[in-house]
C-alpha cells in the first residue's frame, strides 16, 4: 500500500518544503501525495510530483485535508509552519494539528522532524519492497 502524504507550508517556509521534497523525490513519487493549493502547485512545477492539489490554505484547505485525516485517508502531515508570521487561518491550522494528536497521526511541523519522519517511512517502504 502507498503512504499517503499530506504536504502543507506557509509562505515562508514553502522554500524548504521545495528542498525536502527534491531529496525525498523518489520516495515521494511512489506515494498518495496530497497538498494545500500553492503548496502543491509549487510540488508540481518545481519538483515534478504529482499531487492532489486541495483548495488554498487561507481558504479552507487545512480543513479539507483535516477532513481526509479524521476519514483515515491520510497516513502523515507534513506542515511546515511558520511561527514568526500570524496566519488568518490560524484557527484551521489548530484544527489540523489537533486532528493529527486526536487520530494520532504523524505530523512534522518543521524540517528536522520532516526528515525524520520521511527517512523513517523512506525505510518502511523499502523493507516492504524487499520482503
Ligand atoms: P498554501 O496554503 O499552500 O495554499 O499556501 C498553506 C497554508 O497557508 O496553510
Amino acid at each position: 500500500m502507498k503512504f499517503r502524504i499530506a504536504l502543507i507550508a506557509h509562505d515562508k517556509k514553502k522554500d524548504d518544503m521545495i528542498t525536502l521534497a527534491g531529496e525525498y523525490k523518489a520516495f515521494l513519487s511512489g506515494c498518495a501525495l496530497v497538498a494545500t493549493g500553492t503548496t502543491g502547485g509549487r510540488l508540481i512545477a518545481e519538483v515534478g510530483l504529482e499531487v492532489d492539489r486541495k483548495h488554498s490554505g487561507p481558504f479552507g484547505g487545512d480543513l479539507q485535508i483535516g477532513a481526509m485525516l479524521v476519514e483515515g485517508l491520510i497516513d502523515c502531515v507534513i506542515f511546515l509552519r511558520d511561527p514568526m508570521t500570524p496566519q488568518p487561518h490560524e484557527p484551521d491550522i489548530n484544527a489540523l494539528v489537533r486532528a493529527c494528536d486526536v487520530h494520532n497521526t504523524p505530523c512534522a511541523t518543521n524540517v528536522s522532524s520532516a526528515h525524520l519522519v520521511l527517512s523513517q517511512l523512506q525505510l518502511q517502504a523499502a523493507q516492504k519492497t524487499t520482503i
